[in-house]
């Protein structure tokens, strides 16, 4: 009877000793899957955070995350390059880590309101830049919550935005011109003028220069819009500079003639532009048109050219008159840029026929530049590419 009590006692402790091997083991391997289960969140979680960094790091706009204290809690690559910050800034005040006057006024307007605020600011350094900053402060119940700041550099879109104004004020002088001439010598014929000959003829002249006038304007204009907007497409193929040097001189020729000046090339004979000859005959029509405009009379006006070595042509348009002022030498080539405004009206100046040049050799992967100082002429000089020779 004892040794059988005995016995079940062992079986039961052996029993029981295996059955708590057996539930250590699954207790061990409901363990390790637990943390594996961590890990991979861990893992998961930490690959969401490096998305969203990468995601923000990618972005074109500057991105600050102030914690509910207003320090910085979170900066992206572009605000850090935007404001040239060397350190990161977390964990410091908006005011220390950020100098925008205003800044602050934003948050707080933000915060007070719960809905999106913004304000334009003018950046001084590390270079003026003009920023639209986007403030929002999502609410959560019972909470302080974060401030978001979205910073959009709007520093090309206003230089555009003023120069599309610059351009509509500058368009409407030039029209408005020649119109008021046109209306104001109409009116005096109809007043009477028309029955006295002598006069009728002269303001009939006048009336028709400033037709012409309005019409170059328009044909300029035409020309340069259609230019930028990439309308015209260029055909290029080898084109010879010395018989389009020569069409030129021909369209030119009594213009220079009835102010004595003589016009000369000096080109090298079989020289080929890899050029839409049309454009560039156009490019060195209005050199050469400017060069007897504004040049001495009686004096030389003449067209250059020599390969550079480096597989472009210098192209130069070369003359002896009074020359362009060195502080202006940038300045021609904008446009309705004038140095002498009076000559320009006088002669039927657009404005706009260095702007053209400019267009036109920038599109041929070209360079435009001028050199000349008072009293020793100007020399117009165009880099465009050679075309290349096929055995
Ligand atoms: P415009 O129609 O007035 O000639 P352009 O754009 O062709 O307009 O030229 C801009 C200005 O540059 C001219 O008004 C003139 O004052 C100056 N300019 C251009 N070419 C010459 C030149 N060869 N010599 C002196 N001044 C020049």
């Amino acid at each position: 009877m004892e040794t059988a009590l005995i016995t079940l006692a062992l079986g039961l402790a052996l029993g029981l000793g295996l059955w708590a091997v057996q539930l250590r083991r699954e207790l061990a391997e409901a363990r390790a899957q637990l943390d594996r289960c961590c890990a991979e969140q861990e893992e998961q979680s930490e690959n969401q955070l490096e998305q969203h960094h990468a995601l923000l790091d990618s972005m074109t706009e500057g991105v600050l995350v102030l914690n509910r204290d207003g320090h910085v809690e979170m900066t992206n690559a572009s605000l850090r390059r935007l404001f040239s910050l060397e350190e990161d800034p977390r964990g410091r005040p908006l005011m220390e880590a950020f100098t925008l006057d205003g800044l602050s006024a934003l948050v707080a307007a933000a915060r007070e309101s719960g809905e999106l605020r913004n304000a334009e600011f003018g950046l001084a350094e590390p270079e003026s830049r003009q920023l639209h900053v986007n403030a929002i402060c999502p609410r959560r119940a019972g909470e302080t919550p974060q401030t978001i700041l979205v910073f959009h550099d709007v520093t090309r879109l206003k230089e555009l935005e003023n120069t599309r104004r610059d351009f509509v004020a500058n368009v409407s002088h030039e029209l408005r011109t020649p119109i008021s001439l046109i209306k104001g010598f109409t009116e005096t014929l109809l007043d009477g003028a028309l029955d006295d000959p002598k006069k009728s003829r002269e303001f009939l002249q006048t009336i028709d220069k400033h037709a012409d006038r309005l019409s170059y304007l328009i044909d300029d204009l035409l020309t340069l819009s259609r230019l930028e907007s990439g309308q015209l497409a260029l055909n290029r193929q080898p084109t010879e500079l010395q018989p389009l040097a020569l069409r030129v001189h021909d369209d030119l020729r009594a213009k220079a003639a009835k102010r004595s000046i003589r016009l000369e090339t000096d080109i090298p004979d079989g020289l080929m532009l890899d050029a839409d000859g049309d454009r560039l005959q156009q490019a060195v029509f209005n050199l050469v048109d400017n060069a007897i405009k504004y040049g001495q009379p009686e004096g030389h006006v003449r067209i250059e050219a020599q390969p550079n070595g480096r597989g472009m042509a210098e192209v130069a348009v070369v003359d002896d008159g009074p020359g362009i002022p060195t502080t202006a030498a940038d300045k021609v080539f904008e446009r309705f840029f004038r140095v002498d405004k009076a000559r320009s009206r006088e002669t039927g100046g657009t404005g706009l026929g260095l702007a053209i040049v400019k267009h036109i050799v920038q599109s041929h992967g070209g360079r435009v530049r001028l050199e000349s100082e008072p009293s020793t002429g100007s020399r117009f000089i165009l880099s465009l590419p050679l075309a290349v020779k096929t055995a």
